[in-house]
């Protein structure tokens, strides 16, 4: 039984924008309407946005739109105000089918997944609009366009990408500032005690660009494997015993690197004990203490998770220089 601790929300610049996001925001990844019920998730937004959380994330591909179906079902519900919040979602993997034009970044698609996502979510105008992924296919110039016309027509504020590389992104804005378009703000890269070089290293420059870079960072708890329960196998209604989630199970127990990880994970959890907390808040609340990262996108399927991870916001005092490097020194070695 975790305590429900009474945090106070940061909030933070999203990169060199003048968009405040919460330090700690909530995603929609395998849990709405696929993993858990409805009621489960509007139970998990409203926990959300009543600890202050301020930005929620979503995509075209999650549930093949019906993470967003069931989230924009809540929001319009929950009579929130829409100045009170951000919503996202994401273009590239599509939602319909993988015919030509249904994915990737073209024009076409990104245009037409914009008005599908903002049918499901309900909402007028998308906060944050993301390239899922980048797309060797189409010119960076012309998906730099669409989304620059989506922002004039008001029906996106900011958009951004998501595990594009370094070069990549300033090439974008590198077009935007030449075409004198919106330049993408904001990158959405995994990030966590086991994998953390892209956005330490590589992205390094673009914080400091004249653009600036915010990050929204996905799998802070690295599936929760950071959480120690894969410790013992997969324990049943785990997202890694979740049905279509066997590639992910793969990727994370059957990778070379795996047994190094999983033999850190007690350690890392020793350190949470030591400090008095538990190892799902050390590892969000490790994300938290780099600068560089906006918002740390939370993921749970049940809201005594979500309270658990929100008490990441008490421990940032706790993590002192000299914690910091024993957390180096454990995940260094085995990270990407
Ligand atoms: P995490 O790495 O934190 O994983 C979340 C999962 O870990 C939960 O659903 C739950 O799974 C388990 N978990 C979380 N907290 C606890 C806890 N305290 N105790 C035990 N188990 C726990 O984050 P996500 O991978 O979900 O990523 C967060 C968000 O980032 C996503 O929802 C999505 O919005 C975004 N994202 C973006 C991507 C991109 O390509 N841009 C890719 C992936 C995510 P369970 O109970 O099922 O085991």
């Amino acid at each position: 039984m975790v305590v429900v601790m009474s945090t106070t929300m940061l909030y933070r610049p999203l990169g060199k924008s003048g968009l405040q996001v919460s330090a700690l925001s909530f995603g929609a990844w395998v849990t709405f309407g696929k993993q858990i019920g409805d009621p489960v998730a509007q139970q998990l937004l409203h926990t959300a946005y009543d600890a202050g959380i301020n930005f929620f994330d979503n995509a075209e591909v999650y549930a093949d739109g019906k993470a967003e179906l069931v989230m924009g079902a809540i929001l319009k519900k929950s009579g929130w105000r829409r100045s009170s919040y951000l919503v996202s979602s994401k273009v590239f993997f599509g939602y319909e089918d993988e015919k030509p034009n249904q994915t990737g970044l073209s024009r076409k698609h990104v245009v037409e997944a914009c008005h599908a996502a903002l049918g499901r979510l309900q909402v007028d105008y998308l906060d944050l609009y993301y390239c899922h992924r980048p797309d060797p296919t189409v010119p960076i110039l012309e998906t730099a366009r669409a989304m620059h016309d989506l922002i004039v027509q008001g029906k996106v504020l900011y958009w951004g990408t998501s595990e594009w590389s370094a070069a990549q992104i300033a090439e974008a804005q590198r077009l935007c500032t030449a075409h004198n378009f919106h330049a993408p703000i904001v990158e959405q890269p995994q990030y966590n005690l086991f994998h953390r070089s892209r956005v330490e290293k590589e992205y390094a420059p673009l914080y400091q660009s004249p653009t600036g870079l915010g990050t929204t960072i996905w799998s802070p708890l690295a599936s929760g494997l950071l959480t120690g329960k894969y410790h013992h196998g997969v324990p049943k209604n785990s997202r890694l015993d979740a049905p279509g989630m066997e590639w992910l199970r793969d990727l994370i127990l059957k990778d070379p690197s795996a047994p190094k990880k999983l033999a850190v994970v007690p350690q890392l959890a020793a350190v949470a004990a030591e400090l008095g907390t538990t190892l799902p808040r050390l590892g969000v609340a490790w994300c938290l203490k780099n600068p560089h990262i906006s918002t740390v996108i939370l993921g749970a399927s049940r809201v005594e998770q979500l309270t658990e991870n929100l008490g990441a916001l008490d421990l940032l005092e706790k993590l002192t220089p000299s914690v910091m490097k024993q957390l180096d020194a454990l995940s260094k070695p085995v990270a990407a």
